[in-house]
């Protein structure tokens, strides 16, 4: 596994519409593989991992994670925030974040809020400011981004913590697809797309499929089960114990025919699948597969422990794995796999 590539996606910082840390990234590995790269009008990276007269398929995997907002600087220096995305809220209060400015900037601050049952409101983020005026001397303002103030770092048993793993893991997979599909004659076009903003409303899984109109989609994204030591037969999301094959989400129901595929494949591989079911939320598959007369699509990943907070933990193992599976299924996918996706005749 490459420890560095994640490090640095994790590390970089990437609310939704903000995500040129990750963009630079997405980038920068596309070129090194002479990669064609387009872009929606949303920050959403395109890159074309192959031509091919196949069926086009697309890997999407969004560049954002949650975080928050500045809104407003108190006169005493306390700086309001709002959450971007469903911040977990146990997550608001006492963590160490740290502030982008508009100079590109980094500052350190602790977030704070209101606990009022289950709830934490009137967010705020100290930098140790003792008015406004020094907190616009440091140059933060109203619209900067805040994220949380976490390092990667490896765990015993070739696990790893950081933040943004949703959906940096993916975001890594799309680089290590690139890195071994990039000379590779395919009988489909591969397309690995990092999406713009799907922790605000699925909003670039929407512009770039319009723009690439998939014949197939495999949308790349994690979860988390809430409770993380539950070894249970209804726990899905179990590090170590093989990728997420999602087989409902509120947006999304995939295909029967489609999971049935990428059962097989994981089979023959000997990889094993938990087949999972999101009873919250959805993803980019949701606002993906509703393209034009409809697109083939389904959701995998590396399942985590904890989630849209400070950090989460994830399994080597089931990364390797998911890119494995991802590898042999961009090697076997073409026209008459669509055909047969297509085909509600039988
Ligand atoms: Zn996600």
């Amino acid at each position: 596994m490459d420890k560095e590539l994640l490090r640095a996606l994790s590390e970089a910082d990437a609310i939704a519409a903000s995500e040129q840390e990750v963009r630079d990234i997405m980038i920068a590995q596309a070129h090194k593989y002479h990669k064609e790269v387009q872009f929606d009008r949303l920050g959403s990276v395109l890159i074309r991992v192959n031509q091919s007269t196949g069926p086009k398929v697309m890997v999407c995997a969004h560049m954002d994670e949650v975080g928050f907002m500045v809104r407003s600087i108190s006169r005493e220096g306390a700086i309001d925030v709002l959450p971007i995305g469903n911040v977990r809220m146990m997550a608001r209060t006492l963590q160490p974040v740290r502030i982008t400015t508009r100079a590109g900037v980094k500052i350190h601050g602790l977030l704070d809020g209101e606990v009022k049952g289950d709830t934490v409101s009137n967010l705020r983020v100290d930098i140790g400011a003792t008015s406004a005026e020094e907190v616009f001397a440091s140059g933060i303002d109203a619209g900067d981004r805040v994220t949380f103030d976490t390092p990667f770092n490896p765990l015993p048993h070739h696990r790893v913590m950081g933040k943004a793993f949703d959906d940096r893991l993916g975001c890594y997979l799309l680089v290590t697809l690139l890195r071994e599909l990039h000379h590779t004659p395919l009988d489909c076009e591969l397309w690995l797309v990092a999406s713009s903003s799907e922790e605000v409303g699925l909003r670039g899984g929407q512009t770039t499929a319009r723009i690439m109109t998939p014949d197939l989609a495999l949308v790349l994204d994690t979860a988390c089960w809430s409770n993380n030591f539950d070894y249970g037969n209804a726990n899905h999301r179990q590090i170590g114990k093989g990728p997420m094959l999602v087989l409902y989400d509120k947006t999304l129901i995939a295909s029967p025919k489609l999971t049935a595929l990428i059962e097989n494949v994981a089979r023959s591989l000997g990889i094993p699948l938990q087949k999972d079911m999101f009873s919250n939320g959805g993803t980019d598959g949701g606002a993906i597969h509703l393209t034009g007369a409809g697109i083939p699509t389904v959701v995998l990943g590396p399942p985590t422990r904890h989630g849209h907070c400070a950090a989460s933990i994830a399994d080597e193992k089931d990364i390797d794995d998911t890119h494995q599976l991802l590898v042999a299924l961009a090697a076997c996918i073409d026209r008459e796999t669509v055909a047969h996706l297509t085909d509600f005749r039988c």
